[in-house]
């Protein structure tokens, strides 16, 4: 953005100086888009440059709901301030009195003014700007920057995502992940549902209930539910009734993040038992041993190999719960969905005579789940996506502390994963 040089304020301007303002006024003008308005004064101030606008009487103005045209003036409103991006470090603030139109369909409306939408308080491309950099900041580095407050940033965002969302492309749906968020320690949950094909966010909720993923697919419709093809879930009882009712020809399938995280959790659940029960000196001994169990077998030196041996020998929970995860893992691996299904029966009736408590557990939810768990082997969905979007809601969450409320929550996650579109100029 070329950047002219803005006159001091002069009571005799010589004939350069008057020539100058009249230059910097169509620059703003012009950078404005306004047609049916223009710049009357431009006044620098210490901290900030006041662009007073007025109407062209001969332009008709448009309505604020339907963008009509509208010739008849119906009042003029209290003077307004508009936020504009800054002009050499020093922001620029519009002045002007919006009109309060009759329209034809709408009555008396509101004025739409070309620099902002109706009731922002920022012009749309401050709120752009401040939308794209809130992306990747929190919000208030964001506010810092542009010196702003939290609020006003908060607001932008939700306005930008309420803009995204009612014009963003419905496009036909084929892979669909849902997932939940917990925030503030499973105070409360948030249901997300992701398009999986294009590693997008489509939809965010309250709670996860059944209701909540119900609203998803009320809201998506039947015939946008009939094309689904596949859905990826958490075994969540909740969930799958939702999806048993909405999508009943769709084929669920157990998606492999949340079963490694499941199986993870066994496992430590194992880790954590035994360390409370072992005496000291063993503690310190097993404390040294996690690398022996992680590392891949042929990339130990030999002393190593020794002391793994040991601990094999000692057959302690923790070895157990190890192999266990380990022999899990190779189901991932199978091509041939009997095969695939011998592998997981033997890994389970295993499991079962581990005497550890956590697995069976796990295995209990398999055998529960078991036919969206062995969908694997024949739909092989990749869960990267899931994992990625997963982190990244993480991220947006560890981000900012301010998000008391669930609505910027939820504006938040939406902004940063959704790929809305950001509101134009016009
Ligand atoms: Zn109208």
């Amino acid at each position: 953005m070329p950047t002219p040089a803005v006159p001091a304020a002069p009571q005799e301007a010589t004939f350069s100086e008057r020539s100058l303002r009249k230059s910097v006024e169509t620059f703003i003008r012009k950078s404005l888009h306004l047609k049916a308005h223009y710049v009357t004064t431009v006044k620098p101030s210490h901290e900030e440059m006041v662009v007073e606008i007025d109407r062209l009487r001969c332009r008709a103005l448009r309505c604020g709901v339907c963008r009509g045209r509208c010739r008849t003036i119906h009042q003029v409103e209290e003077a307004r301030r508009w936020r504009d991006l800054s002009l050499r470090n020093r922001p620029l603030v519009l002045h002007y009195r919006p009109r309060r139109v009759r329209c034809r369909r709408c009555g008396v409306r509101v004025e739409a003014v070309p620099w902002a939408q109706l009731w922002a308080r920022v012009t749309t491309a401050l709120a752009r700007a401040v939308a794209e950099l809130a992306r990747h900041l929190s919000w208030q580095e964001t506010a810092r920057h542009f010196r702003l407050d939290w609020k006003s940033v908060a607001s932008i965002v939700r306005r930008v995502v309420a803009y995204g969302l009612e014009r963003r492309r419905r496009r036909p749906l084929h892979l669909l992940g849902i997932d939940e968020v917990s925030r503030r320690k499973g105070h409360y949950y948030l249901t997300i549902v992701y398009d999986l094909e294009r590693g997008a966010l489509l939809w965010v909720g309250e709670d996860r209930t059944e209701q909540t993923l119900t609203r998803f697919f009320t809201g998506l419709g039947r015939r946008r539910s009939a094309t689904i093809q596949i859905v990826c879930l958490d075994m969540w009882q909740a969930y799958l009734k939702a999806v048993r009712s909405h999508a009943p020809n769709a084929p669920v399938l157990f998606d492999r993040f949340h079963l490694v995280q499941h199986l993870n959790r066994a496992v430590d659940e194992v880790r954590r038992s035994e360390m409370r029960r072992l005496s000291g000196r063993e503690k310190t001994f097993f404390k040294r041993t996690r690398f022996l169990l992680l590392k891949n077998p042929w990339n130990l030196r030999t002393d190593e190999r020794e002391r793994l041996s040991t601990l094999v020998r000692w057959n302690t929970p923790i070895v157990r719960a190890y192999y266990l995860k380990e022999a899990f893992q190779l189901f991932w691996d199978y091509r041939q969905p009997a095969r695939a299904e011998q592998h997981l029966e033997r890994w389970m009736h295993s499991a079962m005579r581990s005497r550890l408590q956590p697995f069976k557990e796990f295995v209990r939810m398999l055998r529960a789940h078991l036919d969206g768990v062995l969908a694997w082997t024949r739909l092989r969905v990749s869960n990267g996506a899931l994992e990625g979007m997963n982190n990244k809601i993480k991220l947006v969450s560890h981000r900012s502390f301010g998000f008391r409320t669930v609505k910027n929550f939820t504006a938040a996650i939406y902004h940063c994963c959704a790929y809305l579109p950001l509101p134009e100029e016009c």
